[in-house]
């Protein structure tokens, strides 16, 4: 849907410009952010979710968007003194990187990199259009129901150019799947109606994954029953008598089996370690590090071999890195015009086509770990010198497709 944007520039807080945007059904204060962008994701989000829950808030929806930590810290801090919050409340909220709030009816949220910040816009947006819609703006007695809503929404990729929200993970920096298989062993002893009858509030990633888990494997899977629990839960049921009463002939043992191996069948390939990754959802993976930084992406199983095509975009460097805990920092970049680097010093030169793409290999054998670009040898290291093998992009932008890691 392509939104009607009405903007203008208000001034400017450290530089950066302030926009008003009005598009159908949003309100919007923004800044270090691209106005239409913010317009079409929003107004997508909001299409998204008034086919899911087959109703729409009322009123026009307010959402405020910082340029920085500071701004938005600052903002915060104030909208918790001023509802009488403690400051151990402002002190998380200040940290995170969005927030809903009930009292103002208002998305805040700050801009971080590319993924990350869309990611936080649809999460509290989701919030936002749910309470506004389906609670009265209350919040329900499932932390685990909330949240989980809000992060299946805020998963979002692109496909063919369009950008679809909540449509299941592709590569995701919150290793959500991760800390859902984890956090059902460890915390709800593996079974399904423990996690759906917890009452406490998610309150670290592995709660948050296992809330993603618990909402998107209903949706998926048992959409009826999710829709009765649901609509007890929004109306302030018990977590545990909305469970009970809901999930009606489900076996417990049964839901628990099928739980693990769905969440099985959506472990990652890929574990995010820096920088800001999303599957573009064409077969290709893209990052976007912070200025001067890398970014770091590790074959999820413990890998023997890695594969990827790297195309890179503008003046990007890109490389592969064998070894980015501790050791020696050892890892080969490319430059733009072909040259490779390793280890510091420039160890060769390979074709870079029109594209600008290149075929890196890493492999593990014989205690030592071999490095190949279009199947060139340029760099082996004893395997003790390698950690983990990691896919990085550094001081720019890659795309990475048919990556693999065996
Ligand atoms: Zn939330």
């Amino acid at each position: 849907m392509t939104a009607l944007v009405l903007a203008f520039a208000i001034g400017t807080s450290s530089g950066t410009p302030i926009n008003v945007i009005s598009t159908p059904h949003y309100d919007i204060v923004v800044e270090g952010m691209d106005r239409k962008e913010i317009a079409e994701l929003v107004e997508n989000l909001h299409a998204t979710l008034k086919a899911f829950f087959h109703t729409e808030p009322q009123d026009r929806l307010s959402v405020r968007i910082f340029a920085d930590q500071g701004s938005y810290t600052q903002a915060v801090g104030k909208l918790v003194a001023a509802a009488g919050g403690s400051s151990k409340e402002a002190e998380l909220e200040e940290a995170g990187v969005g927030v809903y709030r009930l009292e103002t009816k208002t998305a805040y949220a700050r801009v971080t990199l590319p993924y990350g910040t869309r990611a936080a816009i649809l999460h509290e947006c989701t919030h936002q259009f749910q309470y506004l819609s389906c609670t009265h703006n209350q919040i329900p007695r499932s932390g685990y129901y909330c949240e989980g809503l809000a992060q299946h929404f805020s998963m979002s990729r692109r496909v063919n150019g369009s950008l679809q929200i909540g449509v299941g993970l592709g590569l995701e920096y919150t290793d959500a799947p991760g800390n859902a298989i984890r956090g059902f062993r460890e915390r709800h002893a593996s079974s399904f109606q423990a996690l759906a009858c917890d009452t406490l509030f998610p309150k670290d990633m592995e709660a948050y994954g296992e809330a993603w888990g618990l909402v998107s494997f209903l949706i998926e899977k048992h959409r009826r029953e999710f829709d009765k629990w649901s609509a007890l839960l929004d109306a302030q049921a018990d977590p545990r008598a909305g469970w009970s009463e809901a999930s009606g002939g489900l076996n417990d043992e049964q839901l628990s089996r099928d739980y693990v191996e769905w969440l099985e069948q959506h472990q990652e390939n890929w574990l995010v370690v820096g920088g800001d990754w999303a599957d573009t959802g064409d077969g290709t993976v893209s990052a976007t590090p912070w200025p001067g930084n890398m970014g770091i992406l590790v074959p999820k199983r413990d890998g023997t071999y890695l594969s990827a095509i790297v195309r890179m975009r503008g003046s990007a460097w890109a490389g592969v890195g064998v070894n980015y805990y501790g050791g020696n920092g050892i890892y080969t970049v490319v430059t733009p015009n072909g040259e490779v680097w390793s280890a510091g010093r420039r160890v060769d030169r390979v074709h870079v086509d029109s594209q600008r793409s290149f075929h890196i290999e890493a492999w593990k054998s014989d205690g030592r770990v071999a490095v190949y670009i279009d199947r060139a040898l340029v760099m082996s290291v004893p395997a003790q010198d390698a950690g983990k093998m990691a896919l990085l992009v550094e001081r720019g932008n890659a795309d990475f497709s048919k990556m693999d890691a065996r």
